[in-house]
């Protein structure tokens, strides 16, 4: 077996190997410096993923996933939001807040899950049954938002899978995995689109059961968008901001971390005292996603300070893609027993 330094997985929490290079630190101190004043000129919040790297997180005024980022998108009273994450959680802002300027740091910040599913295709599965009830993971384009019947997050896809209607033909896209994983724990059966995410299923059952053998004490948290061989070796599936709250419960000291490493930093500011195991791939250092690592913090200054790029998009689609996921955000309200 080939042994892993604990310090070099630990190093990937905080920074890539990919597209990284260190700020200076009086660089670092500037830029956050005149962030923070351009955000109060302009009355904007900065709304961060998880996923996002330290030097973002740290200026932000919120950090959380996905569900997360939408209600405080719903709920800001701020003027301007900065939205630092990949394009479709700027639209989902946008969607929420036609009205507000979304600005993001990098337009390009795409996702493998949103390009599996074009709003095309998907129309065409579509036209093929009038029965079907169009469940779409919040990766994704607003035009299939624009398309579905209501939204979905990791954090809650259990809870709205379970309030569809029961007499409707089921259809998850686009994460194949978060669909399969979701049908177990549900019951509900369910049409998957053939989506994944790049990153997560770099993971494998191989580079798993390694660290596990290296680690045997530390148990393993993982994302739904892993494999279903990965999910097996867990011992919780969860969104990432379900993981930050397992983490803080847990009685163990070392935890593997089966997600993206940028949510290694979110975890150490929050349990200082665990240390957080990044969970290896077997081909490479590639527990990161690339779009994600396209936003950086001199990127998020020149956005805030251009006001540029900001995310537009067309009147029908804004109005259309609003109703899943309100929908969603209202079902996510329910308590639990009133959900269905
Ligand atoms: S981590 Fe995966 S699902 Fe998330 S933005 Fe990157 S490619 Fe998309």
């Amino acid at each position: 077996m080939n042994m892993i330094d604990l310090n070099e997985l630990q190093l990937r929490g905080e920074k890539s190997f990919v597209t990284r290079r260190p700020l200076p630190p009086e660089k670092l101190d500037a830029l956050s410096r005149n962030i923070l004043a351009i955000k109060r000129k302009l009355n904007a919040v900065i709304l961060a993923h998880n996923y996002q790297v330290p030097e973002i997180q740290d200026v932000a005024d919120y950090v959380g996933d996905s569900l997360g980022l939408s209600q405080q998108a719903a709920a800001t009273s701020a003027e301007v939001i900065v939205f630092c994450g990949v394009h479709f959680m700027a639209e989902t802002a946008k969607i929420l807040n036609p009205k507000k300027l979304v600005l993001l740091p990098d337009k390009d910040a795409g996702c493998s899950l949103e390009e599996s599913c074009p709003a095309d295709k998907l129309k065409a599965l579509q036209d093929t049954n009038p029965n079907l009830y169009t469940i779409a993971y919040i990766n994704c384009s607003a035009a299939v938002k624009a398309l579905s019947d209501v939204i979905c997050t990791s954090g809650n896809a259990v809870k709205i899978v379970n309030a569809a209607p029961r007499d409707r033909d089921l259809l998850f896209v686009p994460d194949e995995n978060l669909g399969a994983w979701v049908m177990e724990q549900t019951g509900r059966k369910m049409t998957l689109w053939r989506g994944n995410c790049y990153a997560h299923v770099e993971f494998t059952h191989a580079s798993i059961v390694r660290i596990r053998d290296q680690f045997p004490g530390a148990p393993l948290v993982a994302h739904p968008e892993c494999t279903r061989a990965v999910r097996m070796l867990a011992d919780e599936v969860c969104s990432t901001e379900k993981m930050v709250e397992y983490c803080r419960k847990s009685p163990a000291t070392q935890i593997i971390i089966g997600t993206e490493s940028g949510i290694i930093h979110r975890l150490r500011r929050e349990c200082p005292e665990k240390t957080f195991i990044p969970a290896p791939t077997d081909n490479c250092r590639c527990n990161e996603c690339r779009f994600m690592k396209m936003n950086t913090l001199e990127k998020l200054h020149d956005c805030m300070l251009n006001q540029f790029p900001s995310l537009e998009l067309p009147e029908a689609i804004l109005k259309r893609a609003r109703l899943p996921i309100e929908r969603m955000l209202e079902i996510s309200a329910r308590p639990i027993e009133n959900a269905g």
